[in-house]
């Protein structure tokens, strides 16, 4: 059968709704911002710390140093250095410039200008930290705003307790972690949009076969149904989308040519007796002259209205089935009883071909059915197996239970079917016709009833047949735990 493609073209003529892609886009951009405003923030503040402890280190040294020049002689604190020395000369010289040195009432011994643009310490503050006993590091601000890192603590000398502080002004490392806060805060909405960017081209084309499947969806009809989705061989979900959407459109596709095959056979079958009346009405107009004449032809043409009339009725009682407006009552049955009473109403039928009509049934096989569908069900079985069978042949019903299954059997070695038409034969009006003798011409709907019969109780039919050896058709249904005994008879 011919089948269109719809392959990537559409995908790519049309976008995807742009709901779904703007939220999925946004998402993206939210979670990055998240995740790099939550890494920005720790590698900020794993930076101060690092700083920080630097700094320390750097004042530790200063702090020695100051132990190492600032000397008690003669009850003071004096600077010892050899100011010819320039290394010596140059760290006192250092050492000094922002220092500040108080006895312990907070009386200045020495106090640089330097100090002094960062404020020099309270009494409290000087007072606190000499009894601590112990140095302490903060952070002070200069007049223009620059930072400071203060070293100060209690300082022994003369057999006084002085307390000294000496500050380092903080050099550019200082400032790392607030430079790259600046420099993150800057890139980060850049960062964003190019990530929107991406994000909005990556789902739109996660979401072109969605779009795919949408734009194919709304092309179909009952003259395309022929219509199959390339698929994307991923085998994801959108992949499997395609599969889905390609499956239903096989199921609807082969709906519509079985519901355009019925519509055909139809009225195919409803007009060969119409067409059959009106000629034999014609012949019978032109030709006719005795009353005889007439009555011949009026009972030719009868008997193609009843034709007539048993297909459309037929065809009627199929379609309620089908559209479930046939309620099943169903009541445990034993399907030896009704094979029985079906089979009596075939024996003068069977007698005069001189077949052989066999029962064989296990006992207490009893299921669940509505007994006139059931009926229904055997009698279409066993009026094709008398009707097809030649003459001398055998036809035999067997029914027995297979684990939770009841099976009906009806076979028989007449003509058999050949192997093609099996997969047809309980479609609607399918007939296997050759040398069909026009006289055992059915309507082709018995099958399809037993089928539907078959199915409306929870069960299925199924056909073995060769040609020149027979067939079996072989009825399976739910069977019923009930006991023979307890199932209604008769
Ligand atoms: P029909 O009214 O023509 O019997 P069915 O639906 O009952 O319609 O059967 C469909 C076709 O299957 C028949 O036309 C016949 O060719 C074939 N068929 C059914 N039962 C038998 C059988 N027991 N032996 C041979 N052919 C059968």
């Amino acid at each position: 059968m011919a089948q269109s493609t719809v392959g990537g073209d559409l995908g790519r003529a049309g976008r995807p709704a742009p709901g779904l892609r703007t939220r999925l886009t946004l998402s993206y951009v939210l979670l990055f911002a998240i995740v790099m405003a939550s890494i920005g923030f720790t590698f900020h503040q794993a930076l101060v710390v690092i700083v920080h402890q630097q700094a320390e280190r750097l004042l530790d040294g200063e702090w020695s140093a100051l132990k190492g020049f600032l000397r008690s002689r003669d009850a003071e604190l004096v600077w010892a250095y050899d100011p010819e020395h320039p290394e010596e000369a140059f760290t006192v010289e250092q050492l000094r410039r922002v220092f500040l040195l108080t006895t312990a009432d907070g009386e200045v011994v020495e106090m640089s200008n330097g100090y002094s643009s960062i404020g020099r310490e309270s009494v409290q503050t000087i007072r606190s930290v000499l009894q601590s006993g112990r140095t302490a590091t903060v952070k002070r601000r200069g007049a223009r705003g620059e930072v400071y890192m203060v070293r100060m603590g209690p300082y022994g000398g003369g057999g006084k307790t002085y307390f000294a502080a000496i500050g380092m002004k903080a050099g550019e490392t200082e400032r790392i972690p607030s430079r790259m806060l600046a420099v993150y805060a800057v890139s980060m909405p850049v960062m964003l949009l190019a990530i929107g960017i991406l994000g909005w081209y990556a789902s739109g084309r996660a979401l072109s076969p969605l779009h795919r499947v949408a734009a194919a969806a709304q092309t179909v009809s009952g003259g395309n149904l022929s219509l199959r989705l390339e698929r994307l061989g991923t085998g994801d979900e959108l992949d499997e989308l395609i599969q889905t959407f390609n499956g239903m459109m096989e199921r609807l596709e082969a709906n519509f040519e079985q519901m355009r095959r019925f519509s055909m056979d139809a009225s195919h079958e409803l007009r060969t007796p119409l067409t059959a009346i009106r000629g034999q009405l014609e012949v019978a107009q032109l030709t006719a002259r005795t009353t005889d004449d007439f009555r011949r032809a009026i009972a030719m043409a009868l008997e193609d209205v009843e034709r007539l009339g048993r297909i459309v009725q037929s065809l009627l009682q199929l379609a309620q089935a089908e559209a479930g407006q046939i309620r099943l009552n169903l009541e445990p049955e034993m399907l030896a009883e009704v094979a029985a009473r079906q089979m009596a109403r075939f024996e003068a039928l069977a007698e005069s071909k001189r077949l052989s009509l066999e029962l064989e049934a296990s006992d207490g096989c009893v299921a669940l059915v509505d007994r006139l569908q059931m009926e229904r069900l055997m009698d279409n079985l066993l009026s094709n197996a008398v009707k097809y069978t030649q003459e001398g042949g055998r036809v035999a019903v067997r029914i027995r239970r297979e684990d939770n299954e009841a099976v009906i059997e009806v076979a028989d070695n007449g003509p058999g079917i050949a192997a093609q038409h099996l997969p047809h034969i309980f479609d609607k009006f399918y007939r296997v016709r050759e040398g069909e003798k026009t006289a055992s011409r059915g309507v082709g709907l018995g099958l399809a009833f037993v089928h539907w019969i078959a199915r409306a109780h929870g069960g299925r039919v199924t056909v073995e047949s060769k040609p020149g050896k027979g067939s079996t058709f072989r009825v399976r249904l739910p069977a019923h735990p009930e006991k023979s005994g307890e199932a209604r008879a008769g």
